[in-house]
């Protein structure tokens, strides 16, 4: 590419200059400065194998410690503290109760209101019964156990009992379909499924237990017992032999439960990724350099201090909900908040009255929350109280330059650093993420690596990009602790997904990324969505941006479509904020974006089609469905699988016939 051309592309990328200090009352109190950044990122470029042996023996109890930290004989298939014993579900709960028995862990707050609240104390005695009880009901350490339930305190004590037999769990994210979690029992082999009566989404009942029978009629034949808890109080079916109450299993069982010390290694949980880019992976985690990144990020990037009211707000059906719902925060003895139902129920300022009435402190959510949130306009969020706010996070999704400042001042009231942490499922923690009392943040980047996480971006050859005007492939360099160890059951899958590419040398995330002349990243979107207009290339995330940069625009997704003479031509589907534009309207308006968009960009990114819809269409994570947008885009037929899209009735607006 001629370099004027390329400078062009990029002044789009880099064109926003803003930048914001961590605010100095924020630094005042912060667990972590700049001054302590650059130690720990010192000390880990000179032994990145020492550094983390150390955090380890720091963070973690061990009931036998480990002497070996690393072991790359099998790489890269990389093992770490392979001779240390411990048990997570110790390390969230029980290190806590001299201390802080009394301390709320964790506040509930149904969809229809109630609010039930756990110490520390109690959750013990919760998890102590229930693992009591499924060792009654003959799971064994290593047996996997599916969890499909709502987002109930229950789930995460499911979580913590298995951890703390030993056994595997693999929590299935609630709203998906029958066959989903069959895929995945079947993909597991799992022993138990533990599930609940029904679930509540914006008004409507979920019923798990129904699409638990289905899931079970066909095959999954090494299910033996499924345990029900009564929740949403809908009449279900119970299967004589295999299915019991949560309430019996754990009548007449002792609260005390001792953990089981499990070496390092031992696979704490399997869990399946979204699926945005093809049949979902079993991603298996380990158990301590899990729980040590989770811990570790948990107090780093979201700065826990022991009055914090710390809210995520993804569902523990997500490795988001694993790292900071249900592991991370509790490590650290936090309280959490967990919320059943949708953001928007019964109206647009549901979030904003937990944060108001529960005294949220940090508070952490996606992108796509956030730009659905602003598109209610910004008197929602202004009729509550939100000081408490101190920290604000996003994860999931690039975030555009608009959405973030719109968080940023609508929400944090220019008062709260914003932290974007940039990972995966497969990485179990945060890995760039700003440390919100040490690094400046940029609307849009990730910024840096966490210490000890070595990333780069490198070129088709593996080399690295070290000019800030050219992108390529966001890859880690270095074994990192909480490290995906495998694909479950396909080994194979694992290093030609994320190691065969550039020769086992380094982990590739499938993103491509920019890093600034600061050494700050920017997370362009996913290799396969890359545009290839006329020989440029253009991540998806930076068209997007150039969109929502128009104040009528609320949400945008472009994906390619074949062109006879550019190669590549960019179609886009944008949600506007107000009534969607029909007839002349429609028309004009696309004028002025695509005018807009080539503003902003650069002719090159004028997208030649232009589709209005009232929505997008989401995963179940939350994101965008690009191969099905792709797909209509290029008249294709669909391959996407629908069948958990919210509004099915979108498709016909998306192939422009309503
Ligand atoms: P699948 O791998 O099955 O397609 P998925 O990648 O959507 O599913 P996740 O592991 O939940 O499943 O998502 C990780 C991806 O989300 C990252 O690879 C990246 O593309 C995107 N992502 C997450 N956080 C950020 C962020 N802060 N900035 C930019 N992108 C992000
Ligand atoms: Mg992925």
């Amino acid at each position: 590419m001629p370099p004027s051309e390329t400078s062009k592309q990029l002044e789009s990328v880099l064109h926003e200059t803003r930048v914001f200090p961590p605010p100095p009352d924020f630094v005042a109190r912060a667990r972590m400065r700049a001054e302590d950044h650059a130690r720990l990122t010192a000390e880990a470029a000179r032994d990145n194998v020492g550094y983390w042996a150390a955090r380890a023996r720091e963070e973690l109890h061990w009931f036998k410690p480990f002497t070996r930290v690393l072991d790359d004989s099998k790489a890269p298939n990389y093992r770490w503290f392979t001779d240390g014993e411990l048990n997570a579900s110790y390390n969230c709960i029980d290190v806590h109760l001299a201390q802080r028995g009394n301390k709320t862990a964790i506040v509930f707050e149904s969809e229809p209101g109630d609010v039930r609240r756990l110490t520390y104390a109690e959750l013990a005695a919760e998890v102590g019964r229930f693992a009591n009880g499924l060792k009654a009901l003959g799971v064994a350490p290593g047996d996997r156990v599916v969890i499909y339930m709502p987002m109930v305190p229950e789930a995460v004590v499911a979580i913590q009992a298995c951890a703390r037999i030993g056994a595997t769990h693999s929590v299935v994210f609630g709203g998906f379909s029958a066959k989903s979690l069959r895929d995945r029992i079947e993909d597991a082999a799992a022993r138990v499924v533990i599930t609940a009566d029904g679930g509540r989404r914006a008004g409507k009942l979920v019923d798990l237990k129904g699409a638990t029978d289905e899931a079970l009629a066909e095959g999954c034949g090494s299910i033996a017992r499924v345990v029900v808890m009564k929740h949403a109080g809908n009449d279900v079916r119970m299967k004589a032999g295999r299915d019991a109450w949560w309430s019996d299993v754990v009548k007449g069982q002792s609260t005390e439960c001792v953990p089981l010390p499990v070496p390092s290694e031992h696979p704490l949980f399997l869990l399946y990724t979204s699926g945005s880019t093809g049949k979902p992976k079993g991603i298996q985690h380990s158990t301590g350099g899990y729980l040590l990144h989770a811990k570790l990020t948990a107090q780093w990037i979201f700065d826990l201090r022991d009055d914090d009211v710390f809210w995520c707000t993804a569902d523990v059906g997500w490795v988001t909900g694993h790292s900071y719902v249900a592991y991370g925060p509790l490590a650290a003895g936090a309280t959490i908040v967990m919320y059943e139902g949708a953001p928007v129920h019964p109206d647009a300022g549901r979030f904003w009255s937990i944060c108001q009435r529960h005294g949220v402190t940090i508070f952490y959510t996606a992108p796509t929350a956030i730009r659905a949130l602003m598109k209610f306009g910004d008197e929602i969020p202004a009729q509550y109280d939100l000081s408490k706010i101190r920290l604000l996070g996003t994860v999931g999704e690039p975030i555009n330059p608009e959405a973030w400042i719109w968080y940023h001042e609508v929400i944090g009231r220019k008062r709260c650093p914003i932290v974007d942490t940039w990972w995966q499922t497969e990485t179990g923690a945060a890995m760039i993420s700003p440390i919100p009392g040490a690094i400046p943040a940029k609307p849009g980047s990730c910024t840096k690596p966490i210490p000890g996480i070595d990333a780069a971006i490198v070129d088709e050859e593996g080399d690295e990009v070290t000019d800030p005007n050219r992108g390529g492939s966001l890859v880690i360099r270095k074994p990192w602790p909480s490290m995906l160890r495998t694909i479950w059951g396909d080994n194979q899958r694992y290093i030609d997904t994320y190691w065969a590419r550039y020769g086992n040398r380094y982990y590739v995330a499938g993103d491509t990324a920019h890093r600034d002349a600061d050494g700050y990243f920017w997370v362009m979107g996913r290799s396969d969505d890359v545009l290839k207009v006329s020989g440029h290339r253009l991540g998806t995330m930076e068209v997007e941006s150039a969109f929502v940069a128009h104040p009528r625009v609320a949400e945008a997704a472009v994906v390619g479509r074949s062109h006879d003479i550019k190669g590549e031509a960019i179609f886009a589907y944008v949600v506007l904020r107000g009534a969607r534009p029909t007839g002349t309207e429609a028309e004009r308006l696309a004028v002025e974006l695509r005018d807009f968009v080539g503003k902003e960009l650069g002719a090159i990114a004028k997208p030649d089609d232009i589709r209005f819809a009232d929505n997008l269409p989401k995963t179940r994570s939350g994101k965008i469905m690009r191969r099905l947008l792709r797909n209509i885009a290029r008249g294709e037929e669909i391959t996407a699988d629908v069948s958990t899209l919210e509004n099915p009735a979108i498709l016909d607006q998306l192939r422009g016939k309503a």
